[in-house]
């Protein structure tokens, strides 16, 4: 079984986050595979400057996920995948979404909104703790 490591971010501005739109219609949080020495937090903020064009900085560590897919459907080729997860926060809407890494728009979306929209229950559980202390500390 092959391991994959990729980091990256929920990112805030004011009370929107981060969503990407792939060619498919699911909406996803950015993230990239972590480079051989780089560090993660490094990965998480070069990956969403590379897919939305967006320029964040890193407030919290959020947790990690792991799933499991099969490379080109392919029962034999299982990869097991770790994600971390970076709290960002930017001070500009300005997106530019990648065509090239997939994606057909980057959007902020309302926090009323963004777990409705989120295509994996893991992303929306990483989102979830987002959003939780982004309200400790309005408060
Ligand atoms: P990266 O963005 O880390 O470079 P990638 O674009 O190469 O990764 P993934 O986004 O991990 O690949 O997608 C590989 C497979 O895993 C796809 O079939 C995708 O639908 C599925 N997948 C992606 N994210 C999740 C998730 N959060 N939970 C479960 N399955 C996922």
């Amino acid at each position: 079984m092959r391991e994959e490591v990729s980091a990256g971010g929920v990112v805030v501005f004011k009370n929107a986050i981060l969503l990407l739109r792939k060619y498919n219609g699911d909406w996803v949080l950015p993230k990239g595979k972590i480079e051989e020495g780089e560090d993660k937090k490094t990965t998480a903020l070069r990956e969403v400057k590379e897919e939305s064009g967006c320029r964040a900085s890193i407030n919290d560590y959020l947790g990690e996920i792991h799933y499991t897919y099969r490379e080109n459907w392919d029962e034999n080729k299982v990869v097991h995948k770790t994600v971390y997860w970076y709290l960002m926060e930017t001070n500009s809407i300005k997106t530019n979404a990648q065509r090239e890494e997939g994606f057909v728009s980057a959007e902020f979306i309302h926090v009323d909104r963004v777990l409705e929209l989120a295509k994996y229950d893991d992303e929306k559980e990483i989102i979830k703790v987002a959003l939780k202390k982004i309200k400790n500390q309005t408060r």
